[in-house]
């Protein structure tokens, strides 16, 4: 009945006539078999019955073609829905497929390659991506760290740049400088320049590889070495300059002057020392030269005025502290000015020297002979503790410039000097009278005839 009611109506009406043709054709063949049970249908009844037979079938016929061509047609209609169908599943999948690439795959390959460009150094690499899912804000963070490991990188390299240009520049100072350059680490060099080297008359790499600062420093200066390092870097880790100078070896054992000036700083994380070195030696002659022309006279290489007060000042405070006495000669030259008038200025100038020389020659270590003025001279006796001591040494000064005095020419030439004694603290306590009353005692003895010693007395004090 379920394929009954999935007939058509016309399918269904010709069925409706079949079973209708086929009651009758049965009620027919019936009719004619029951009719008397002895005679057999007759040619007419039988004719009759082969045509409505005929027509049944040809009905059936009918009915079956039609239903089969129904068949043939739902079959078509079902296989072109199957296409349809697989058609529209393919298409789902290609687009499904596409959205997919589109949103998924296409982006992942693409942060796969901008991850590669990366690492190849490309950091300005972005990836362009709208979609606001997952895979974009994965692409989002790709970006982000792209930019800023590309400001790191940037950064960076433009800090290699500076520390690279400070470097090159440092070393270009460094190596064109007139003065030694160093960084010393551990007692060892970590940089010296050129010039260090040639200070010390050693090649550069060997100072780098095998020389340490205690190599460079005489033995007497490495203790001065051993207690300036520590003082480069203050408690509080403050750096600061330190000025010092040394007496520094060369290679070959000869000794120089060296200041250095030097700073501590940090070097890989460790205390290192910069600073620069200069040879000092010229310098030192040119103070040495200096201080003698301040200091003392060129004529005859004594002391001078100047150091004379200096020394007596030191002397009369010792005195006073250990309550001792001194004693204090002042000698001018007789008639010097004759020397210079008869023999020339050339002759009296030898002769002041010659003066200063025998001086000398009768003075102990701790006494001091100055020369204060033309033919002046002021000599400190720190043992000569009374009159009698210092007029000793008076005479023999007085005895010994009466000699004569023989030039390289052969001209002889003669002097005499009066001096003047005066001790301290007996009438004089301080600087100022002791030389005055010493240049008294002198005038005491010039006026007197001149070639003679003369204290300075107590008479004399009242009369001044
Ligand atoms: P007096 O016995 O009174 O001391 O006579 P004097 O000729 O020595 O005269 P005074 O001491 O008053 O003068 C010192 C002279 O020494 C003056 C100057 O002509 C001379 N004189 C001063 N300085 C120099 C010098 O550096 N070289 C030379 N050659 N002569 C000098
Ligand atoms: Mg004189």
């Amino acid at each position: 009945s379920d394929q009954i009611r999935r007939m058509t109506p016309p399918q269904q009406l010709k069925l409706e006539e079949i079973r209708i043709a086929w009651q009758r054709y049965r009620e027919d063949i019936e009719s004619a078999l029951l009719r008397d049970g002895t005679s057999r249908p007759d040619a007419r009844q039988m004719g009759a019955l082969a045509e409505s037979s005929q027509s049944l079938l040809d009905d059936v016929d009918q009915l079956m073609v039609s239903l089969i061509k129904e068949m043939h047609r739902e079959q078509e209609s079902e296989l072109t829905t199957a296409y349809l169908l697989l058609v529209v599943d393919i298409l789902f999948l290609c687009g499904t497929w596409l959205i997919v690439r589109r949103g998924f795959v296409r982006p992942v390959l693409r942060l796969a390659q901008g991850s590669r460009e990366l690492a190849n150094g490309n950091y300005q690499v972005h990836i362009e991506h709208r979609p606001n899912d997952e895979v974009g804000q994965l692409v989002d963070a790709f970006n982000d760290s792209a930019r800023r490991i590309g400001t790191l990188i940037g950064n960076l390299e433009q800090e290699h740049l500076n520390l690279m240009r400070a470097e090159s520049m440092f070393r270009g100072v460094a190596e064109t400088s007139a003065v030694g350059v160093y960084i010393i680490q551990d007692h060892k060099f970590v940089f010296a320049n050129t010039r260090l080297a040639q200070m010390f008359g050693v090649e550069q790499h060997r100072l780098l590889e095998s020389l340490g600062v205690f190599d460079l420093v005489a033995e007497g200066d490495h203790d001065l070495l051993e207690a300036n390092v520590p003082k480069r870097l203050h408690p509080d880790g403050r750096i600061e300059g330190l000025a010092s100078e040394y007496q520094a070896r060369r290679k070959d054992g000869s000794l120089f002057d060296l200041a250095v000036y030097g700073s501590g700083m940090s070097l890989n994380g460790r205390p290192a020392k910069i600073g620069i070195a200069m040879d000092i030696t010229e310098r030192k002659a040119a103070e040495e030269v200096i201080r003698k022309l301040a200091f003392y006279d060129r004529m005859t290489g004594l002391p001078n005025r100047r150091m004379m007060e200096d020394r007596l000042g030191q002397l009369i405070a010792l005195a006073k502290r250990e309550e001792r006495k001194l004693s204090l000669l002042f000698i001018d030259l007789d008639k010097f000015k004759a020397v210079n008038d008869q023999h020339g200025h050339e002759a009296g100038d030898w002769l002041l020297a010659q003066v200063a020389s025998r001086m000398g020659s009768v003075l102990r270590e701790s006494d001091t002979a100055s020369r204060i003025g033309g033919d002046e001279f002021v000599i400190l006796l720190p043992d000569a503790g009374n009159a009698e001591d210092a007029v000793v040494v008076a005479e023999k000064i007085r005895l010994i410039l009466e000699q004569p005095f023989v030039m390289d020419n052969g001209v002889t030439l003669f002097i005499s000097s009066s001096i003047g004694v005066v001790i301290y603290p007996d009438l004089a306590d301080n600087l100022r009278d002791l030389l005055r009353y010493g240049d008294e005692a002198m005038y005491r003895a010039k006026r007197g005839g001149r070639n003679a010693v003369e204290v300075f007395t107590l008479l004399q004090l009242t009369e001044n």
